[in-house]
């Protein structure tokens, strides 16, 4: 592909994805557009969010909360008129919620009750300041193998949680939000998690959200019932952001 400008490129890859995720809604007997497309930008520079809003992408995923605050003002300035909508994917540390809740729409990876309060705190300092205009949406992670290093509340602890976050004012809860164990099947992995959506649904008729699938498995993850794919890899490529 030599000769081939960044946005080309991310034009290309993200009409690869949009068709993979057509095809498997195709394949799962399910609409076209019934799963989201959250954009994972964060290894990459405010351009390249710029371009992906150009071509229509509304959601971008983060992980880094200082990159993440930064990149949000860069693209501000960038795209004055355009109205990204920013959500924390991966490990978020109870002393980063002041930060993120300036600019965050969802946390798609609460998995403690300490968590959760740290932001339902942060969000009504940020109400009553004028920072953030609503309540912040979350998405409960569940941890498929229990692992405590790659974050999730263990399928268990995910009804107390989501009780308690029921009763946060300045919170709600929208889902449930998962990652396949690495090396792990994900067929058995999604099967598992799809389960324990369906049960928190039943107990919080509004936590509807299912967020599970990423570059590599996504079409799995459609066929158990994703409503939102967080797609980073295929979308923008193997580029890291340097100098920061
Ligand atoms: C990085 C990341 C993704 C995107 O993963 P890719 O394999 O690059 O598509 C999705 N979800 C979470 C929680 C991530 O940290």
């Amino acid at each position: 592909m030599s000769g081939e400008t960044r946005p080309e490129e991310l034009a290309r890859r993200l009409a690869v994805v949009r068709q993979r995720i057509d095809a498997a809604c195709a394949a799962a007997g399910r609409p076209q557009g019934s799963v989201d497309l959250l954009a994972v930008t964060k290894t990459v520079p405010a351009a390249d969010v710029a371009t992906l809003l150009d071509l229509g992408c509304v959601a971008f995923g983060e992980n880094r909360v200082q990159e993440a605050g930064r990149k949000v003002e860069e693209v501000a300035a960038l795209r004055p008129d355009a109205r990204p909508r920013w959500h924390v994917v991966g490990g978020l540390q109870r002393n980063k919620a002041r930060a993120v809740v300036r600019w965050a729409d969802r946390v798609e990876s609460v998995d403690s009750v300490r968590l959760a309060d740290a932001l339902d705190v942060a969000v009504r300092r940020a109400l009553d300041t004028g920072e953030r205009d609503g309540i912040l949406r979350l998405l409960v992670q569940m941890s498929v193998d229990g692992d405590p290093h790659r974050g999730g509340v263990t399928r268990d602890g995910l009804g107390p949680l989501a009780e308690h976050i029921a009763g946060c004012a300045g919170l709600q809860l929208d889902g449930l939000m998962a990652v396949a164990p690495l090396g792990a099947d994900p067929d058995a992995a999604f099967a598992s998690v799809a389960a324990a959506a369906e049960q928190l649904r039943a107990a919080h008729p509004q936590a509807r959200t299912l967020s599970i699938g990423m570059s590599g498995d996504l079409e799995v993850a459609i066929r158990h019932g994703s409503d939102v794919v967080r797609v980073g890899t295929a979308l923008v490529g193997e580029r890291r952001l340097t100098s920061r």
